[in-house]
């Protein structure tokens, strides 16, 4: 079995920058990539920020720019497909978000969620993989610490099934030092660990500046030898890169001694033999 548990559901790249498009057209091109390169299922993850019924706990420029859309559209649209039969899930891109948190998932528990990736993008309301962000108010150490923390109480808080690209403050390829890069996986790792939740090792991280997968192999190694299951992840924004470098993210799970993948079904996990 071979899933694609992140990717974000939009238009052609002609029709703009970030085309939400909430329909079977557009699930149908994700389907035909994930058919060609051999992915038996896929998983959409919307950012929660780009809807409106979740603008109240937003507090910055770039999310509140962006709360535009029906959650009901985006949802009634992956649901639709699955009700054709269509090897789709419907899942959500969570951002840990402190003072939010509560209400945010008050606001999602209504709809039928296969499962939720849970994110940290921000620590202290700036930006951890977009500059300058926080990287230009605080230390490499200190924004890595914060970002660790982030995640730690994310995988430990019982609202998320999957952590994604568990290592993104490694997205421009800026790392602390040794000891406080070794002290933030191992944080991460029990956290996965003792929080139950699933990791995502994604080929999105060979399309940004740091030119890795996440996670790094340490973390990988790590979560493996702690038990914590696994999922795989494009985050694609476009239907072309649907199951992208999947043949490197395969290899990279079976050389730390993963031969399961994670299948989610109403936010139940179960384990099929991966590949
Ligand atoms: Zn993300
Ligand atoms: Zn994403």
């Amino acid at each position: 079995m071979i899933v694609d548990y992140h990717m974000h559901l939009r238009g052609s790249v002609e029709s703009g920058p970030e085309p939400l498009v909430h329909t079977l057209d557009a699930i149908e091109r994700f389907l035909e990539v994930a058919a060609a390169r051999g992915v038996d299922e896929i998983g959409f993850t919307e950012h929660d920020y780009y809807f409106r019924q979740t603008r109240e706990v937003w507090r910055t420029p770039y999310q509140l720019e962006r709360c535009l859309f029906d959650i009901e559209e985006y949802v009634g649209a992956v649901v639709a497909a699955k009700e054709r039969g269509l090897p789709v899930k419907l899942g959500l891109e969570v951002d840990w978000w402190p003072g939010g948190n509560e209400r945010l998932h008050e606001l999602l528990a209504p709809y039928p969620w296969d499962f939720l990736l849970g994110s940290v993008h921000w620590a202290h309301d700036l930006e951890i993989d977009f500059q300058p962000g926080l990287w230009a108010v605080r230390t490499r150490d200190e924004v890595w610490r914060a970002y660790g923390d982030s995640v730690a109480a994310l995988a430990r808080s019982g609202t998320i099934d999957v952590l994604a690209h568990p290592d993104l403050a490694k997205v421009f390829g800026w790392l602390p030092s040794p000891e406080t890069l070794a002290e933030v996986e191992q944080q991460i790792v029990e956290a996965a660990a003792e929080g139950g939740v699933a990791i995502e090792i994604s080929t999105g991280g060979l399309r940004k500046p740091v030119g890795e997968l996440y996670p790094s192999p340490a973390l990988l190694r790590g979560f493996h030898e702690r038990g914590v299951p696994l999922t795989l992840a494009s985050d694609a924004h476009v239907p072309e890169n649907v199951g992208k470098d999947f043949d490197g993210a395969l290899a990279f799970a079976r050389s730390v001694g993963y031969d399961t993948v994670t299948v989610f079904d109403g936010r139940q996990a179960r384990q099929e033999p991966l590949g």
